[in-house]
């Protein structure tokens, strides 16, 4: 009556391992349309089936398909406010699936603010200026965001170097360093320029990206097969759909992660640190670690440094108020160098802790926030 295929049927009631079966071993047509119009990645997406919409699209289920309402996929999702299930569409969609319009031409966007699902409307709204950002790449905008804050920390470590090192080890109104002293300030600066090493080769290193399978429905030619190698994976044999990943279209190895910042798929992804501008993930995560190291003992050590020389400058009646006095007026660089120093020292020990943590228990910063979303960790707990 409704023209319903199998597929169909299964999408409607969230089977994905039976979708699976019937596609990879009937040849069931992942694709095909109901009386309404409607494919099977319609009704996952109305549904909120979000493990079904992640299989279908790496079936390569067409995602712009309209409806005899004008509806897509995404149209439905916004519709019933399925926000896992407008995520998985949108990470392996593009930015005109966001604009499509139904036949009273309103976007997923615009009908997700009329159903009053607001944060679905607030989520959709902020992806199409990410897809802005990402499609601009080339801009000078999209360049200076590519870009991100390494620089910028770069040149804060930079100058707080210059800063030691001209008003604390060289400072001309402090008395001269002796040699073990002058050792243990001049290794400070070792240390921190060390450590500058490291933070370019965690930000300039691949953190372990997996090859996309670049192969999208929408420039398929007909006689192309529709199914690709690893159909047959034991992953998607076993059920764990979550290592499914719409967006690159592979079945990716356990603890991998899809950055959308950096819109592919890490291996033992971390976290993406925009400090860094890169993802920390398997390849990178000890440059990272040892740049944290070095960063806090070269701040434990120049911090200890500075302190003592300020407080040892030699007077003839040395009370605390005299001494903080000339700290403020003659120590003007000592001084600030100091503040800032102690400030950051918290913030990055704090952070090297907790991935000393992390480290020790072999779990990523990602793996943490979503314990309970990794069926695999769940024995451990
Ligand atoms: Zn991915």
């Amino acid at each position: 009556m409704y023209g319903y295929q199998t597929t169909h049927v299964a999408a409607q009631f969230g089977q994905t391992a039976f979708l699976y079966h019937i596609v990879s071993k009937w040849n069931a047509d992942p694709d095909v349309l109901d009386n309404d119009g409607r494919s099977p990645l319609h009704w996952a997406a109305y549904k909120g089936f979000a493990d079904c919409i992640r299989l279908l699209i790496f079936l390569d289920a067409y995602r712009g398909h309209q409806d005899k309402e004008g509806c897509t996929p995404l149209h439905w999702a916004a519709i019933r406010g399925n926000l896992e299930a407008c995520t998985v569409l949108v990470q392996a969609g593009k930015k005109e699936d966001l604009m499509v319009t139904d036949n009273t031409g309103l976007t997923p966007a615009q009908l997700a603010s009329d159903k009053n699902h607001c944060q679905l409307a607030f989520f959709l709204g902020n992806a199409r200026r990410l897809l802005d950002r990402h499609c601009d790449g080339n801009s000078r905008l999209g360049k200076l965001s590519k870009l991100g804050l390494a620089p910028v920390l770069w040149c804060v470590i930079f100058v707080l170097l210059i800063t030691y090192i001209h008003s604390v080890i060289l400072g001309p109104n402090l008395p001269k360093l002796t040699a073990a002293s002058g050792l243990l300030a001049w290794s400070g600066v070792f240390l921190a320029t060390a450590g500058l090493f490291m933070f370019y080769r965690c930000s300039s290193k691949d953190p372990g990206f997996i090859r996309m399978n670049l192969h999208d429905s929408e420039n398929k030619k007909d006689d192309e097969p529709l199914l690709n190698i690893e159909i047959n994976h034991p992953a998607l044999l076993a059920g764990n759909w979550s290592q499914l990943c719409a967006t690159c279209k592979i079945v990716r190895p356990l603890r991998a992660n899809h950055c959308s910042t950096c819109n592919r798929c890490v291996e033992q992804f971390d976290h993406h640190c925009p400090w860094v501008s890169n993802c920390i993930g398997k390849r990178n995560k000890w440059e990272f670690f040892i740049f944290l190291v070095l960063e806090v003992l070269a701040m434990l050590i120049t911090g200890g440094i500075t302190l003592t020389r300020i407080l040892t400058v030699p007077f003839a009646h040395p009370s605390f108020r005299a001494r903080i006095q000339y700290a403020f007026t003659h120590l003007v660089g000592a001084t600030s160098f100091l503040v800032v120093d102690f400030v950051l020292f918290f913030i990055v020990f704090v952070l090297t802790v907790r991935q000393a943590n992390q480290i020790s228990r072999n779990i990523t910063t990602n793996e943490m926030a979503n314990t309970m979303r990794y069926s695999y960790l769940r024995c451990r707990w």
